[in-house]
């Protein structure tokens, strides 16, 4: 017997896999927040007094290098943030920090767009986060690269560009929070799953997206990523 649906599901959200015909099938997208100290400092925090900051978006917020992105309605500051996006072959609860690199598939160069305005006001109320930053066209991602090709995050760049000049650059080193203290730390309160991906936190230097601004974003070892706000 095959589910009979009340109208045909959406096709699942997918990420390319570089140097594969192969997609990425994305489960859902889970994000850092503060989690290098410049930034933390930038946005007025202090970066060795909280744990990491989680939060989500819905999986298919997901945008493919390459897109123009409708400048999004209820801000008038939707600022840019590149991250390392971690993608999860496999998941599991309580994992250890040491196994924690064996549940990755690979890496992406990511942007988790944000409406600052409204997270501004949001937290300013001590009220959730969510539609600043889960909204439609919200988690921009270039191609997967396997762990295998790329190795494990370390010292590499990892930089932004707006219309050719330089918003944002940083070294992965930089993060407070390792990649394997993440997936340990998340899947501490969730099961992670095959399909899941992290998007790591941003360093400093977000900035304001206007319309027509072309973006470029990457990350030593990874495929560029690129997106157009529509003018
Ligand atoms: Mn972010």
């Amino acid at each position: 017997m095959y589910t009979r649906y009340t109208w045909s599901p959406p096709a699942r959200a997918s990420v390319a896999v570089s140097g594969s015909e192969e997609r990425f099938p994305v489960r859902r997208i889970f994000c850092v927040g503060r989690n290098y100290a410049d930034h933390v400092r930038e946005m007025g925090g202090d970066p060795k007094s909280d744990p990491p900051v989680y939060f989500t978006k819905p999986a298919d917020a997901i945008v493919a290098s390459g897109a123009t992105v409708a400048y999004p309605p209820r801000t008038a500051n939707l600022h840019h943030e590149v991250e390392l996006v971690v993608a999860l072959r496999s998941g599991g609860s309580d994992i250890p920090a040491g196994q924690a690199l064996a549940q990755v598939f690979g890496y992406a160069v990511g942007n988790d767009l944000t409406r600052r305005d409204l997270q501004n006001e949001l937290r300013s109320k001590s009220l959730p986060w969510d539609l600043s930053k889960a909204f439609d066209a919200s988690a921009q991602i270039g191609a997967i690269c396997p762990a295998e090709r790329f190795g494990v995050p370390a010292a590499q760049a990892i930089w932004l560009q707006v219309n050719g000049e330089d918003r944002q650059r940083a070294q992965l080193s930089q993060m407070i929070w390792s990649v394997p203290e993440i997936i340990a730390g998340l899947s501490s309160y969730i099961e992670l799953q095959a399909g899941d991906l992290i998007y790591t936190g941003t360093p400093d230097g977000v900035g304001p997206l206007e319309r027509g601004d072309h973006v470029r974003a990457g990350i030593e070892g990874l495929d560029e990523m690129e997106f157009r706000i529509a003018s």
